[in-house]
């Protein structure tokens, strides 16, 4: 089930209540989803009574290069942005964990069409995937990642994700939780809304951002916590289909993901068919990191209420 509508959107400047947050259907957002978004969570921590944006620098870099790929003006600075998101946040009361969306799209009609761009953010309560202790039964796809020359699969353009709607919802229908796309060379790309990772002999190795994958904000960052926490250097190599049908462990990751273990693929167990080790220890790092309930990494946090005081 989705979750709960939320009361607010933040659209173009100002909150706007859900209902009144529209589009044309004859712009390019509409028609040929010229759009660009970042999937963004916040996580509600208890004892400081405050709500943490994860990474929310990195999510704006990594518009703004979607941006310019797409060949948009950006209409916002990161700091705009940043007040933006505590407004819509603020304006819906949120003081739990939330997932959401910022997004720039094409306000006009025609192909080519590249402003005026239009921005909004839309956030809803959500927790996680998936319960803990349970993980998703996968299928390699037989729809081909789309490749990095037919469109910047590297970056977050609304357009991309036929693909994985494509491939999620052949999963579906075969009786499978989620998909695991190949690319054209036939090498392990990723899931249709998250990275894979997977342990085999003690090793932890993940695609490299050739392989025709998103950058993913959430890879580097497991890919940084692996080595100062648990002192594993992610191993960044080309997955072949087979490797994944004997890995001891894998897991889909990403920001709405977190780390999600996968404990089946094309039926054939991964690993004793639970969660492994390795993946529930990184998910526990990752938990602690982006609910700061660590002092470790607070540069990677943005508070949403606490009223942060600048001194001349
Ligand atoms: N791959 C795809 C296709 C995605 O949509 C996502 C989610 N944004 C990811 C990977 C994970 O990216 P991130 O860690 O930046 O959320």
């Amino acid at each position: 089930m989705p979750p709960a509508l939320p009361q607010y959107l933040w659209m173009n400047g100002q909150l706007v209540p859900y209902q009144n947050a529209t589009i044309h259907v004859s712009t390019a957002a509409a028609f040929y989803a010229t759009n660009v978004f970042e999937g963004i969570r916040i996580y509600w921590n208890d004892d400081k009574q405050d709500a943490y944006a994860f990474r929310l620098q990195e999510h704006f870099m990594r518009w703004s290069e979607s941006m310019k790929m797409m060949r948009f003006s950006v209409p916002y600075v990161p700091a705009d942005l940043e007040e933006a998101l505590r407004e819509v946040i603020k304006g819906n009361n949120f003081k739990e964990d939330a997932h959401g969306y910022l997004v720039a799209y094409v306000d006009a009609e025609g192909l080519t069409s590249t402003e005026p761009v239009g921005v909004y953010l839309i956030f809803r309560r959500r927790g996680r995937l998936t319960d803990d202790g349970k993980g998703m039964h996968c299928c390699i796809s037989s729809w081909v990642r789309t490749s990095d020359n037919a469109i910047p699969i590297r970056l977050k353009c609304g357009a991309n994700y036929q693909n994985g709607r494509l491939a999620s919802l052949q999963a579906t229908v075969d009786g499978y939780d989620a998909p695991i796309l190949l690319n054209s060379q036939g090498h392990v790309a990723e899931g249709s809304g998250a990275s894979f990772f997977m342990v085999r002999k003690g090793e932890v190795i993940t695609p490299p951002t050739t392989a025709d994958i998103l950058e993913s904000i959430t890879r580097v960052t497991l890919m940084q916590l692996f080595k100062e926490e648990m002192g594993l250097t992610v191993k960044e190599q080309e997955i072949d289909r087979t490797q994944v049908y004997v890995a001891d462990e894998a897991f889909f990751c990403g920001s709405g993901y977190e780390v999600t273990p996968i404990l089946s693929v094309d039926r054939f167990p991964v690993g004793n068919g639970q969660p492994g080790p390795i993946t529930q220890e990184i998910l526990q790092h990752y938990l602690r990191v982006v609910r700061g309930t660590t002092d470790k990494h607070a540069e990677w946090r943005t508070p949403i209420y606490q009223k942060v005081l600048v001194t001349a």
